[in-house]
Formats: C-alpha cells, structure tokens, sequence
C-alpha cells in the first residue's frame, strides 16, 4: 500500500460506513464494530506495521493523512484508530525476550484482525500517566497485576490492551514495565459505561485488572523501562495522531459552516446568511486561517518525526498543545457561525465542538504540555 493508497481507502471507509452512521452512533454511544471490521478488511490497522508481519510499513505522513479523513468523518472512530496504532507501535517495540510469543499477534494485527489499546491512566494519578499507582507483584511465570485504569479507549472491544504498571522493585514514580494483556485473560473486565461529552463512540470506559496473570513472554518492557516506552514509542506518535484528529474536526466545521452559509436564506433579504453578513464571512476566514496553520504545524512535525533533530520533542509537545486550543477555537467559530441551527443540532456542529474538547482532555493535557515547554525553555527537569 502507498500513501495515496492508504488516504483513498480512508476516505472510501469515511464516506461509506463512518458519515451515514457518526450522528447516531454519538447520540446513542454506540462503539462502530463495523468501521473497525472495515479497517481491518482495508489493511490500514496494519498501516504502520512492518512488512514481514503484513503491514505497509508507512510512516508518520501517512498515518496523520488517514486519520485527518477518519476524524473529519467520526472523530470517535479516529480516536479508536489512533490508539490501536499506538498500541501496535509498542508491542512492535517489544523487548526481544517477547518476539516469538507477540510475532503471532503483529500478524493478526497487519492480518487486520486484531484492535489493540493503551491502559495507561489511573485514578490516583490522573492525567499524570507516566506515574501508575498499581504495582506487579512477580510470580514463578511472571507478575500478577492489579490496576484499575480510569479510561480505555475501545474497552471491551479490543483484543488487546498496553497495560502499566510500577516495576516490582521500581524505588521511583515513573518506574514501570509495560505488559501486553489479552482481553480474555482471567480478571480483566470493563468497569462501567463509557457516557462522555464527546468522542462519545469510542468506549472510553474504565477497566479493572483484577489480580491478572501475565507471562513473562508478554512483558513488553524491561522492568521499570515502561516510562522510556512512553515517551519514545508512544507520546510522539500520539501528539501527532491527536493534532490530526484535531485537524479533521477542523475541516469538517469549517465545511459544515460553509454549507450553513450559503445554504440557510434571509428570505425577506433574498440573501443567504453568507451574503448577507461580512461578520459571518469573518468568522469564516479566521477559522480557515487557523485551520491550515493547524495543517502546517502538523506538516512541520511529520518533517521533524522524519528527520529526527535537536528540536522534535519540543516540536511533539507543542503540536498538540496548539491543536487542541485550534479545535476548541475553530469548532467554538463554527458554533457561533451557524447560531440556532448549531445549537439546536440541526447540523453536526455541535458533535465537532463535543469532540474538539476531548484533544485537550487527554494526556499530557494542554496545560501540561505549556508546563513542559516552558520548563524546557528555561532548562529546568520535566519529571
Ligand atoms: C475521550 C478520552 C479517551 C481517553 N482514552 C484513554 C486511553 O485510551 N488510555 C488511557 O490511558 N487514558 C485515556 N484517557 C485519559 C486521559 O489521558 C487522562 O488521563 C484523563 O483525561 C485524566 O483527566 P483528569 O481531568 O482527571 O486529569 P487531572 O490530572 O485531574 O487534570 C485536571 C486539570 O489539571 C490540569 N493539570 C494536571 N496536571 C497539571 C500540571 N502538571 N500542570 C498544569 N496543569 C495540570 C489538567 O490540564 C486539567 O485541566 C482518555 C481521556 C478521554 C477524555
């Protein structure tokens, strides 16, 4: 498959199974079962995987592309897409004592077979993901594990889950391994409803780990080398996933207000709302100016993923900070554009502006991220 390949099928995916059914899925907080069949049958859950193991092996470009066409249809979906990337990436990374047990599962997922997730939050510990309360306790065959996470993308529906957890004999905060759990393992469970304000569809439950067994062959990570795993595995490649949902909630409301605009009529003035209001063609404009800095920053951190240089972590960092704060500012426009017909869920506005709100939510949240750069800035230590 070739990048051209990858976004045509994204889009064919978004226009047939994602569009007709994104409004009722958000109503009704129902998981799209068949949009994650559709990108199974499609190869884009192996799109980042390695060709041996039947992945397209692409690459950063690619994968913000799809999800921007995905997002710009169902940001739910997206958001489902891009955790399950994430977790493939890190049983990918796996420590070689655990290649022979996780090649099998790398094939079912480039087979477009198998949906995977990150469990990272935890209640105590909150948005501060790289510091789990839960410890392993080692047995004969490896650790039993007891945490219980506070939201899980997919949960319930993925065949996997990128569970952490304090190393055994981690001494410090961030000393975690990374386990890879299988669904069916004994004590695993979801432990309530996913009923949020936005990206509504995507089962963002909480799941309890209820004294699970985990082999040492599905330890992912040395001992304590989960946090390493976080940040280089996982945090670049999910700013970047993140910023391009962004990206696609911003696409979408500013179609969506370009429909309203010259669609919706002033009858008495024999004007649409667009022609009639240079307000309203303000408002427009500014959205679009933001929306294709958005694309230029996301462009600009594919480059620096790319070619990896001094600057591509702050480049990480601020990308989403400034794509979540786009999103809420762009959807927010489009609210305000559209008035009544927004507010009273005429039109899909309102989805985009819930949804929009969930970028700056996840971990490392907006503030977070600002705290960082700013640290970084002056020299200071992150952790
Ligand atoms: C839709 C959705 C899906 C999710 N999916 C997953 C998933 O699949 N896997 C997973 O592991 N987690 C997931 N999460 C959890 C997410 O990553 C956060 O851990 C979770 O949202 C915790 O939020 P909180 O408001 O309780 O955090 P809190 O830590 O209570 O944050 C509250 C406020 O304090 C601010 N704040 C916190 N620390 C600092 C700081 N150091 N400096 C400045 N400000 C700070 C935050 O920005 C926020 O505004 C998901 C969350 C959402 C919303």
């Amino acid at each position: 498959m070739t990048h051209d390949d990858a976004v045509l099928k994204a889009r064919e995916i978004a226009s047939r199974v994602l569009t007709p059914s994104a409004g009722q899925n958000d109503k009704a907080g129902r998981f799209s079962t068949e949009a994650v069949e559709s990108l199974g049958e499609s190869g884009l859950l192996g799109l980042t995987m390695p060709a041996d193991v039947g992945g397209s092996a692409l690459g950063p470009r690619t994968l913000a592309a799809v999800i921007a066409t995905l997002a710009e249809a169902d940001a739910s979906v997206a958001m489902v897409y891009l955790m399950h990337i994430l977790g493939a990436a890190t049983i990918s990374a796996a420590r070689p004592r655990a290649t022979q047990i996780v090649t099998p599962i790398l094939q079912e997922i480039g087979a477009g077979r198998h949906l995977s997730t990150l469990a990272f939050s935890e209640a105590g510990s909150r948005s501060h993901f790289w510091a789990p309360l839960s410890r392993a306790h080692r047995n004969s065959n490896g650790v039993r594990i007891s945490p219980k996470k506070s939201w899980v993308t997919s949960a319930g529906h993925a065949q996997s889950y990128i569970v952490s957890s304090l190393a055994p004999e981690g001494a410090g905060p961030t000393d975690s391994t990374l386990y890879l759990l299988l669904a069916q393992t004994r004590g695993f469970s979801v432990a309530g409803p996913w009923d949020g304000l936005g990206l509504r569809a995507n089962a963002s439950a909480p799941v309890t780990l209820d004294d699970c067994e985990v082999p040492s062959s599905l330890q992912l990570t040395d001992d304590g080398a989960g946090f390493p795993a976080m940040l280089n595995v996982v945090l670049p490649l999910f700013n970047l996933g993140t910023a391009a949902v962004a990206l696609g909630l911003c696409r979408a409301a500013l179609a969506g207000t370009v429909s309203h605009l010259k669609n919706a009529k002033f009858e008495h003035l024999g004007q649409s709302l667009g022609e009639s209001l240079p307000t309203l063609r303000a408002q427009l404009a500014a959205m679009q100016i933001d929306t294709d800095g958005l694309s230029a920053r996301i462009d600009d951190l594919v480059e620096h993923l790319e070619k990896p240089r001094e600057t591509t972590m702050l480049r990480v960092l601020e990308c989403k900070a400034a794509a979540g704060d786009v999103a809420i500012s762009v959807t927010s426009a489009a609210m305000r554009a559209c008035g009544g017909a927004a507010f009273s869920k005429h039109l899909n506005i309102e989805r985009l502006f819930r949804d929009a709100h969930a970028g700056a939510v996840m971990a490392p949240t907006g503030d977070v991220l600002r705290e960082f750069i700013g640290k970084s800035l002056l020299g200071m230590a992150l952790f």
